[in-house]
């Protein structure tokens, strides 16, 4: 019956407790009838104390002594915890003698003080040794017959010590005798083998996985099992992509691409020997031994998406050599890499535009200023005269590889990995896709890679569900009221239109409070008062844009001017804008074009719906006119609730005072009603709505009637205005006459008409637009080319929180859906 080979990693033998583990799973397979092999790594964390050791010996620091002491009590431990009786008695013997080599050869590096790769090899050579003696013990004393098998005496390889290059034909014949007389359960050592002269060698960090391969490739095996601690190969790293799936299934060459690009879950060298015998290697998490894993075999499988997975290397520069004297292109490049490659300086991604002005490529970071300088003084001639600019090394960048048979066969991957990148503000320095279509790699600064990540791996993964991160600062009526429609509507949002709204950044004057995973919108408010940080305007926004996130949305419930100084920057990162706060459309021109400039620009959205009128779509009507090629000739409307109310209930029986008072007691009018009636927050809209128009116009050009006179302003508290209110009785009242004697109405009326406009009460006859209005409603009509008979007209109330906060809903959801 065909072998199946086990391979256990070093966090699956960190303790006794997991070790126990271990032999469980393998125990239960056994008692299925399976024929099975076991590689073992080192024990956790001892292959990296054994270099320590090694090091500190070599350079004559005593230290070296506790470093031991611990290897050999880690060890001495196992022993008693895993075995008893004679077991426990004979694996000690050996492991006794194991710590005694170990012991001589740390005090040989002691005297001699060198660490050379010969001895660097056989020093970490201990590890695996003493992790198969005791883990054979184990079994033995758990009732399965088991036995140690040095690996050195079948895995025959070249002397290049630290990463040496296994001889497979004599390999396999030797594993393959070995195993015609092999009875028991064999524990293979990982990761070592030996030279032609039986000096001990091993084959790189990790090279545990590739022990196995290469048993399982001699063996003609089943298959390979690697175990380790997370459920598989992941379409991503989780520590990064906190929504990462298992893969299922994936081909040699995805597992390949995948394992050099930073999924550390297998060495890159186990595939090959498998992937020559067709063997398939299978992921299992020790730790959750029920779950599938990852099967890795040919590509013979449809998978679901599009993509397989994304990884990165994040340790890298960005080498440019830009010139345009770069013309003999091939005989530079030529020169370039091979000056490089003598210097074994290892190339991950090469770009070069077709034009040949540049050439770019990444090398790890440790080595970019060396690439540097090599280049230079290889291109010095170039240099100096001017055919080549220079050669520069961009640090904090990352590769970020998408990796994919599907790439291959399905069109449009690559567009929709660089939506995602785009509407994300990310920059991307080079691009290189492998011929063989499997792999699309693209260099970003280092700061973006996590918000790439994220955004490409919702794009392909969730593309069911989309992620709206929104960053709110104001807690008043207003922010509120957003916060519980918000919760109220989430479901309706999450089931209906699949997006996933979180609040992701909370302030107020007092607190500020983060979260990425998203604030718990049941309990946000304690977990502002508690979580939360002393407020800072500054550090809230430099906090908001190191979330660095995708899909982000700024809602601003505050009417200050502070945080409308912070748009442009925000824009610019993009992060996209929803405000009700009327103070940024209604600063200057200048700034309101910068806005919209940095909108086109950053490929972001700024809308603010509920600046006039509250949750009526009457700047959606606006820019719909302008779209569709129609020009706006005139706006009238009465763009106030408060002074709506006032001028409909304005009559014989009730005066002025009653009416502003009664207003005030329903919460219509600003605390001071003085804010409705100067005109200026109406004058804000008309400003916003002409500017929306396409007219440029300032707020000082817009001719206000103020409804109370100066002797009712200055000096004078809201109190004492109240008291004095019913002076203005009789100058309204007169007003209200005179307009009836005509059949008119009192309307104060925000109007724009040939680059004029003004905010002024006016006496309106029936045949007029804005005569018939009842309640606090806003009313709004539009004359345009297309609309010039009979006005657009638009109503309903404008005001209220629950309006307005409906508007930024509405503002968000319409954002979310330009979303990828
Ligand atoms: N023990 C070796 C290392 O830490 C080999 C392995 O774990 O696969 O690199
Ligand atoms: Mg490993």
């Amino acid at each position: 019956m065909k072998r199946k080979i086990y391979k256990f990693g070093g966090s699956s033998v960190g303790n006794p407790d997991t070790i126990k583990k271990v032999i469980e799973i393998v125990s239960g397979s056994l008692n299925n009838n399976e024929n099975i092999v076991v590689v073992f790594s080192a024990f956790q964390t001892i292959t990296n104390l054994l270099i320590s050791t090694g090091e500190l010996a070599s350079v004559g620091n005593e230290e070296y002594k506790l470093a031991f002491s611990q290897i050999k009590n880690i060890h001495l431990t196992a022993i008693e915890k895993l075995t008893d009786g004679d077991i426990l008695r004979k694996t000690r013997t050996k492991v006794f003698k194991l710590i005694d080599d170990l012991e001589k050869l740390i005090y040989g590096i002691s005297l001699i003080k060198e660490l050379s790769p010969r001895s660097r090899d056989h020093l970490m050579s201990y590890g695996e040794r003493f992790s198969c003696t005791i883990i054979a013990g184990a079994f033995n004393n758990s009732g399965v017959e088991a036995e140690f098998l040095d690996s050195r005496k079948v895995v025959k390889t070249d002397d290049n010590f630290g990463n040496a290059r296994v001889n497979f034909v004599l390999t396999n014949n030797l594993i393959r005798e070995y195993f015609d007389n092999a009875k028991k359960l064999q524990v293979v050592c990982g990761f070592i083998g030996s030279t032609a002269d039986n000096e001990t060698t091993t084959l790189g960090r990790g090279g545990s996985d590739y022990t196995a391969s290469i048993f399982g490739a001699a063996l003609e095996a089943k298959e390979i099992q690697i175990w380790t601690d997370v459920d598989g190969v992941l379409t991503a790293d989780p520590k990064k992509v906190k929504k990462a799936l298992p893969i299922q299934k994936m081909s040699y060459e995805e597992a390949l691409e995948m394992s050099h690009f930073g999924a550390k879950v297998i060495y890159p060298p186990t595939i090959r020997p498998a992937l020559i015998k067709s063997i398939p290697i299978i992921i299992k998490n020790t730790f959750n031994p029920s779950f599938v894993g990852t099967e890795i075999t040919t590509a013979a499988f449809a998978s679901d998406y599009a993509i397989t997975g994304i990884s990165t290397i994040e340790n890298v520069a960005l080498i440019k050599i830009q010139g345009t004297g770069l013309v003999d292109v091939a005989n530079i490049a030529g020169r370039i890499f091979k000056i490089i490659a003598k210097e074994s300086i290892n190339v991950i991604l090469i770009s070069q535009a077709s034009s040949g002005h540049s050439i770019c490529f990444t090398v790890l970071e440790t080595q970019s200023s060396k690439a540097v300088a090599l280049i230079q003084e290889e291109l010095k001639y170039e240099l100096n005269e001017g055919f080549i600019s220079g050669v520069e090394a961009d640090k904090e960048v990352s590769i970020v590889a998408v990796v994919g048979e599907n790439i291959r066969n399905m069109s449009g991957v690559s567009e929709k990995i660089f939506q995602a990148l785009g509407r994300n503000g990310i920059e991307i320095s080079a691009i290189a896709q492998g011929s063989s279509r499997l792999n699309i790699s693209f260099v970003i600064k280092r700061k973006d890679e996590s918000k790439a990540l994220n955004a490409i791996h919702d794009n392909f993964f969730l593309s069911d569900y989309k992620a709206i991160n929104v960053f709110m600062v104001g807690t008043g009526s207003l922010g509120r009221t957003f916060i519980q429609q918000l919760k109220n509507q989430s479901k309706y949002l999450y089931d209906e239109l699949n997006l996933d709204i979180k609040i992701v950044g909370i302030a107020n004057t007092r607190k500020m409070h983060f979260d990425n995973d998203g604030i718990n919108i049941e309990n946000w408010e304690n977990e502002l008062n508690i979580k939360g940080k002393e407020s800072n305007t500054e550090n809230f926004f430099e906090l908001l844009k190191q979330s660095n996130l995708p899909n982000s949305v700024f809602v601003d419930c505050t009417s200050s001017e502070i945080i409308i100084d912070k748009y442009l920057d925000l824009l610019s990162s993009a992060v996209s804008i929803v405000t009700p706060n009327k103070k940024a459309n209604t600063s200057r021109y200048d700034y309101y074009l910068q806005l919209k400039k940095a909108v086109k620009k950053y490929n972001v959205s700024f809308f603010y719906e509920s600046n006039v009128g509250a949750g009526l779509p009457i700047i959606s009507t606006i820019q719909d006119f302008v779209y569709s090629g129609d020009k706006i000739l005139q706006i009238e409307g009465v763009l106030s609730g408060t002074l709506s109310y006032l001028f409909n209930n304005l009559s014989k029986e009730r005066t002025f005072s009653q009416i502003i008072k009664d207003a005030h007691e329903k919460g219509f009018t600003e605390v001071d009603p003085r804010e409705d009636l100067n005109g200026i927050d109406i004058a804000r809209k008309l400003l916003i709505l002409v500017r929306e128009a396409g007219y440029k116009l300032e707020l000082e050009d817009i001719i206000i009637e103020n409804l109370v006179p100066s002797t009712l302003i200055n000096g004078i508290s809201k109190e004492e205005f109240f008291n004095r209110l019913s002076e203005l009785d009789d100058l309204y009242e007169q007003k209200r006459i005179e307009a009836e004697k005509e059949t008119k109405v009192l309307r104060y009326i925000a109007k724009y008409e040939g680059g004029k406009a003004s905010v002024v009460l006016e006496a309106v006859d029936s045949n007029h637009p804005l005569y018939s209005l009842s309640s606090n409603d806003n009313k709004i009509a539009f004359k345009t080319v297309y609309y010039n008979e009979r006005p657009v007209i638009m109503r309903g109330p404008g005001a209220g929180v629950k309006v307005t906060s409906g508007g930024i809903l509405a503002d968000i959801v319409r954002i979310a859906n330009n979303f990828y």
